[in-house]
This record gives C-alpha cells, sequence and structure tokens, in this order.
C-alpha cells in the first residue's frame, strides 16, 4: 500500500483499540485516543525505511537518508544469514527485517523504555519523528507542496502542545500504566500496532509480507504471508483508493465513538 492508506488503516486500528478498551474498562482519556492514532498513523509508514523512495526515508532530510541507507544494508545483511533453502535470492533489503512482528515488538518496546527512563525529551522526540510521519501520511500530497521545514515546525509544535495535554493528570500520561515510574509506557503500544498494521497492509498486495521472521514456514523463514493470490492488489491501485481508504475512514469513526462511549 501506498503512504496514506498505511496511515489511515493504523489511525483506524488504534480507534479500534480505543474501542476495545472502553469494552474492558480502561478506557482512553481523549489525548491518548488522539494522539495514539496519530502515533500509529506515523507508525504505519516506519517499516519503509529499508526503501529509498518511501515517505519515511525523505521525511528528515539527510538524517533519514543515511539511516535508510543503513536500515537497507542491516536488513539485506540479515536476509542473507538467515535465509532458508526455500527463500528466493534477493538484491537489496526492502520489505524484509523491518516487515516483520520482531521488528514491530523492538521498536515499540524500545520507544516505551526510552519514554519511561529518558524523561520529557524522550517523550518529545518519540512525538515529533510520530506527528511529523503522520502529517506526511495523513495529508500527503499536501504536505509534499509545502516545505519540509513547515512540517517539522508543525510536528515540533504539535508535540510540544500534546505532551503539555498528555501530562497533565488524569489526561494520559499514565493510561492503561499507572503505578509510579510508569508515566508514557503506554507510547510503545501504537508504534507496535502500527508497524504490524503496515505489515497486514503490504501482506494484501501481489508481492506479500515475510511478517513471520524468524519462525520458518516449510523450507523458507522468509516466507512472504498473504491471502490466495486472486484476492492481492497493487499497491496505489484502485482497491486501495476508491474501496479501502474509506472503509478505514468509516471503521475509523466508528471506532473513535465508540471508544469515547458515544454509542
Ligand atoms: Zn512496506
Amino acid at each position: 500500500m501506498m503512504g496514506p492508506a498505511h496511515s489511515l488503516s493504523g489511525a483506524a486500528a488504534w480507534l479500534g483499540v480505543g474501542a476495545a478498551a472502553a469494552a474492558a474498562g480502561h478506557a482512553m482519556p481523549w489525548p491518548v485516543l488522539v494522539v495514539g492514532a496519530l502515533i500509529t498513523a506515523g507508525a504505519a509508514l516506519a517499516p519503509d525505511l529499508d526503501h529509498k523512495s518511501a515517505t519515511i526515508s525523505r521525511a528528515f532530510g539527510p538524517v533519514s537518508k543515511a539511516l535508510c541507507e543503513i536500515v537497507d544494508k542491516l536488513s539485506y545483511a540479515v536476509y542473507k544469514a538467515t535465509k532458508g533453502p526455500g527463500d528466493p535470492r534477493r538484491t537489496g533489503g526492502h520489505r524484509t527485517l523491518t516487515h516483520t512482528w520482531l521488528w514491530a515488538v523492538l521498536v515499540g518496546a524500545g520507544c516505551s523504555l526510552a519514554a519511561v527512563t529518558g524523561g520529557r525529551w524522550a517523550v518529545l522526540a518519540i512525538l515529533f519523528v510520530h506527528l511529523v510521519l503522520a502529517v506526511e501520511g495523513l495529508l500527503w500530497r499536501a504536505a509534499r507542496v509545502s516545505s519540509d521545514v513547515l512540517v517539522w515546525l508543525l510536528g515540533a509544535t504539535s508535540a510540544w502542545i500534546l505532551a503539555g495535554v498528555l501530562d497533565k493528570a488524569d489526561h494520559g500520561a499514565t493510561w492503561l500504566f499507572d503505578a509510579p515510574g510508569q508515566e508514557y509506557l503506554w507510547l510503545g503500544l501504537p508504534i507496535v500496532l502500527g508497524a504490524l498494521v503496515h505489515d497486514i497492509g503490504d501482506a494484501l498486495t501481489v508481492s506479500g509480507c515475510p511478517i513471520l521472521w524468524p519462525i520458518p514456514l516449510g523450507r523458507k523463514r522468509w516466507y512472504a504471508l498473504g491471502p490466495p493470490k486472486a484476492m492481492r492488489f497493487r499497491a496505489g491501485s484502485w482497491v486501495e483508493i476508491k474501496v479501502l481508504m474509506p472503509a478505514f475512514m468509516i471503521l475509523g469513526g466508528v471506532g473513535a465513538a465508540a471508544a469515547l462511549n458515544v454509542i
């Protein structure tokens, strides 16, 4: 899928989690619902850091470009080192290491750890990166025509404001984990969810996605998971734009209403 569909599906998934959390008696305060949806929208672009023309690889200028090169090389090296007898030869790292459940969990856990131990600046940094990505993903072309610097400013100011709202008592820093010292521990959840939703989205496209790695399936360790071939579509096709994206918006709206106990 392309950036906007990944971001929309990520946000919709978090709003669905909000509905489930409300049903389970852990209702999200509204800032957690909103900030979580934005983080998931941003995190849903992150696995494509292994591809140099992806939104995330261009979003932070030379920094993300350099990071993209490292991630691509690392992914390719890991692929070569762990490939099973049934896995095909590859020439690059796209859609390998960063497109697995293990990567999603590691990145999410790393962000939770940073948020809990790193204090306010770590929280602000995590919010900034994901808000910039959310703007790029959700506003897409509108963000492309403006300058990168404006998008960064928008990300930085919204990160500052939203962290201020979350910090207030009962507004969100202690959602789900409320023991002393666990403020912002939940921040990794939308990050794991975003990456997983990205992987599922890619699995629906023609080439599939090796989500299960390193768990082997038959002779393959990088089995490209996906539905039967006839049900897959090409990235950016009409199915994605005319069917899936409106469906994500409707599902997200229903999820948000349920999460806030409106329905
Ligand atoms: Zn991808």
